[in-house]
């Protein structure tokens, strides 16, 4: 891998066939943003892209929770005139279009993590960094031009920024973008939230979070075979499964996020719930074999030195460069994946497991426990178990009390620490005034968003006349955590 430096900005490159491929990388993505703000980087990258005449290489632009790339292919020439056409963009991005791209925003599906995966960030670290891939935010159309231009003036410079190629910077090569100093992210990395619990979500099916060192060889081999086995079990054998996916987040301070999931066939949410608990509680018992570890490394191999990942090879290096983290070229990969022996796999997945998070299509019940016999428990959004004493509360209208016993069950409380609402079912959720990440307004209605994934809907539907909870609400929360619902979005 070579390296330069073009305009401030480091150039990674390294020769492969086929035409020249060019990545310009910025360390910024979805878990750069607040829930008030998110979808602003998406926004960012459409904007630039808004400026590019009709183009016949390929080119394309993207945001995942870390990084914003503008890739393209083609003739040198092309991609000289594209890196510098998106440079030129972002040094002058045209807010005017705010508007327009706002609605194109809306139409494109912008998700950044599957669905299993996005809840279980959200589970660990709450409406913050990982935690919002699973959220959609207020819409591109609430999303202010102050926070367009901060996001612009913190990420969007050369100090944030790096290219990749796929051969040597062609002549004519300039990337004009303003100075700056790279984010400092170890004031921003989110807290652990919480440790093992399980929960249901609106998801296709099952899904297991591991949290783990984000270059543990271990872990990753033991956690390769465990999805392997969930891939023979649930779709091989028994057929009730279509696809077996997961992920590894960076969470920062050199841990990261190992994600598996799988969908379930209708029907078969429970039973392919149950297996992957089964699955997991075998590797943490009784282990991986050899043959197994040899299987996954050779497929690692196959992938990592084939020349045709170069492009997301030097992907990979320019990430850790622009985060501050050791970068290990495939051989070094591949030598610890060697070192992996059967025992360290077992011990890696059965450590790791003791922090599992695991989420099931609503309407599954587990039990899942440990192998030492520790429950893990079921999410509870708070360890309240009545609602306060002190503040006002407000019961569900008259009529609705009167024919339905769960509306004479719902209590909804705003005291002086915040909102509180009683299901029917007597569970408690609560949502304190210091520690909100949003509120929706609809009309009179007012949704509140907390931080740790709690949230309270204060509606009148639910709630009749709210006219003094949502003065209160009013008054207690900071303007900017505030916005009116999106009119690109049906109310639902
Ligand atoms: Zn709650």
């Amino acid at each position: 891998m070579n390296h330069e430096v073009i305009d401030g900005i480091p150039v990674l490159w390294a020769p492969a066939p086929g035409p020249l491929e060019a990545e310009l990388i910025f360390g910024c993505g979805a878990r750069d943003e607040t829930l008030r703000t998110l979808g602003v980087v998406h926004l960012v990258e459409h904007l630039a892209m808004s400026t590019l005449p009709r183009l016949h290489h390929d080119h394309n632009a993207s945001v995942d929770l870390e990084l914003t790339r503008f890739t393209c292919s083609g003739q040198p020439e092309q991609v000289v005139d594209y890196l510098g056409r998106v440079c030129a963009a972002l040094s002058e991005l045209p807010l005017d279009r705010i508007d327009r791209e706002a609605g194109v925003l809306e139409a494109e599906d912008g998700r950044v993590a599957a669905s299993q995966t996005a809840e279980l960030l959200s589970h660990r670290y709450g409406v913050q960094g990982l935690g919002l891939a699973a959220y959609r935010g207020p819409g591109a159309d609430r999303i202010t031009v102050e926070a367009v231009q901060d996001t612009l003036f913190r990420y969007f410079h050369a100090g944030n920024a790096v290219l990749v190629l796929t051969g040597p910077p062609p002549a004519g090569l300039r990337l004009p973008l303003p100075a700056g100093a790279r984010p400092d992210r170890a004031g921003t990395r989110p807290a652990l939230l919480s440790g093992r619990s399980w929960r249901q979500e609106d998801v296709p099916g099952p899904g297991i979070a591991l949290h783990g060192g984000l270059a543990d060889a271990a872990l990753m081999a033991a956690v390769a075979v465990f999805a392997q086995r969930l891939r023979d079990s649930a779709r091989h054998d028994r057929g009730l499964t279509y696809d077996v996916g997961g992920s590894l987040d960076n969470a920062g301070a050199a841990t990261g996020e190992h994600t598996v999931y799988l969908d379930a066939r209708e029907g078969r949410e429970q039973t392919v719930s149950e297996l992957l608990w089964h699955e997991a509680l075998r590797l943490a018992r009784d282990g991986v074999t050899e043959a197994e570890l040899a299987e996954e490394r050779e497929g690692m191999r196959e992938v990592w030195t084939d020349p045709r990942n170069t492009i997301a090879e030097l992907g990979h290096a320019a990430a850790r460069l622009l985060f501050g983290e050791t970068y290990r070229d495939a051989p070094a990969r591949l030598d610890a994946l060697t070192a992996v022996t059967p025992d360290r796999a077992r011990r890696a997945f059965a450590d790791a497991l003791r922090t599992a998070l695991l989420v099931v299509p609503c309407g599954v019940e587990v039990s899942p426990v440990l192998p030492d016999g520790t429950p893990v428990p079921r999410h509870r959004c708070t360890h309240h178990t009545e609602l306060p004493a002190d503040g006002e509360v407000f019961k569900p209208p008259l009529a609705d009390r009167l024919r339905y016993s769960a509306a004479r069950k719902t209590r909804f409380v705003v005291n002086h620490a915040g909102v509180w609402a009683r299901e029917p079912d007597g569970e408690i959720h609560h949502v304190p005034f210091d520690d909100i990440a949003a509120v929706e307004v609809r009309g009179p209605a007012r949704i509140v968003y907390g931080r740790s994934t709690c949230f309270v809907p204060v509606v009148p539907d639910l709630i009749g006349d709210i006219g003094a909870a949502t003065r209160a609400i009013d008054a207690a929360v900071p303007a900017h955590l505030v916005y009116h619902a999106s009119a690109l979005r049906s109310a639902d």
